[in-house]
């Protein structure tokens, strides 16, 4: 399908995610608008597209009032802290990006008439009773605990979204993302794959929570993207489960990445975080038969990529221990 001509608002578009949206909007021939505080963000992430006649970019928090002047055809809303120290540490701007946040760029998308697709997150299962967890699975989320804060407000996302479409007509997709991967990860945001590297760069200890038993399933930031598009494209307004399968006990993926590395890094345990989910997998029927997606990137790639990336990054961000431990 051609959106040449269309006009599109990513929201978080300096961060992991957002940039690499941006990317994909640009090349294909779209006008983009992209929006971030940088609280979380870095316009590294976005410099290359400064340049380009198809890119504008507002320094803005969407928590208040959004302004956009002209039409708008999608909104795209990536903004939000994503790993649990920025949870720790951001805690209120956290549920203000998922819930006001989220409300403000409904809003702008029913003045605007735009297709609005919302970030989710497979945190909205918590830690899962079920396995692997399909769409309609309600979670098992604990509100007051420290990740209480974006699976709430990412929980709000999903019915504040399905509310304006049932009442005001607005056309929604909400995508659940699983634990992504990819260059442009920040290496100081705590979630184990930027530790890790972070730690075989620096020549540290590589640490591992609890016994490392507990599992995650990592996707790599191409077929992401690639799942986003066929969604927002879609005709189907119920959430999606976007993910890689492909599940990993993050004491094996430790050593995956020991290995990478070439380093000879110890594992050394650290305590198990309150609420850290014990396994996650996402269930893909949907997104197999919906939009006939599904990963292609293998992991041994995926992972190559992503090191040649952290590698080239310059010294002074490979940031000190301090700041990537729990
Ligand atoms: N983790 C770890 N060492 C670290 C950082 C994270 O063992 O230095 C663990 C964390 O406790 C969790 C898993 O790795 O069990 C994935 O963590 P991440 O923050 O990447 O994602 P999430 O828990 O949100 O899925």
């Amino acid at each position: 399908m051609d959106i040449s001509n269309k006009r599109v608002l990513v929201t978080g578009a300096a961060g992991f995610l957002g940039s690499h949206l941006c990317d994909r909007f640009i090349a294909e021939g779209c006008k983009v608008v992209g929006m971030d505080n940088l609280i979380t963000g870095s316009l590294n992430n976005i410099e290359h597209l400064f340049k380009h006649e198809n890119f504008e970019f507002y320094h803005h928090d969407v928590s208040k009032f959004v302004f956009v002047p002209g039409e708008l055809d999608f909104i795209l809303h990536f903004a939000s802290p994503a790993s649990p120290i920025d949870y720790l540490k951001i805690p209120i701007q956290t549920l203000k990006v998922g819930s006001l946040g989220t409300h403000n760029l409904l809003g702008l998308a029913r003045v605007k008439k735009a297709r609005m697709l919302i970030a989710s997150t497979s945190e909205v299962y918590g830690d899962p009773n079920v396995h692997p967890q399909n769409e309609d699975y309600w979670g098992n989320v604990n509100p007051i605990g420290p990740r209480g804060v974006y699976d709430e407000a990412k929980r709000f996302q999903e019915a504040i979204t399905m509310a304006y479409h049932t009442f005001h007509g607005v056309e929604t997709r909400i995508v659940r993302i699983f634990n992504t991967y990819g260059p442009r990860m920040r290496l100081n945001d705590g979630r184990a794959l930027p530790a890790f590297m972070g730690q075989a760069l620096r020549g540290e200890d590589i640490t591992v929570f609890g016994d490392g038993s507990q599992t995650r399933s990592f996707c790599y930031v191409d077929d992401l993207i690639e799942g986003i598009y066929r969604l927002l494209l879609s005709d189907y307004q119920f959430p999606v489960n976007i993910g890689n399968p492909d599940e990993i006990s993050i004491k094996d993926f430790a050593e995956e990445i020991i290995k990478l590395t070439g380093t000879d890094q110890k594992i050394v345990y650290k305590p198990l975080p309150q609420d850290d989910p014990k396994q996650r997998q996402p269930d893909i029927t949907r997104a197999k038969d919906i939009l006939s997606w599904e990963p292609k990137v293998a992991r041994a790639d995926g992972l190559k990529s992503t090191w040649d990336y952290f590698r080239s990054l310059p010294e002074w961000e490979i940031i000190p221990r301090s700041f990537t431990s729990a």
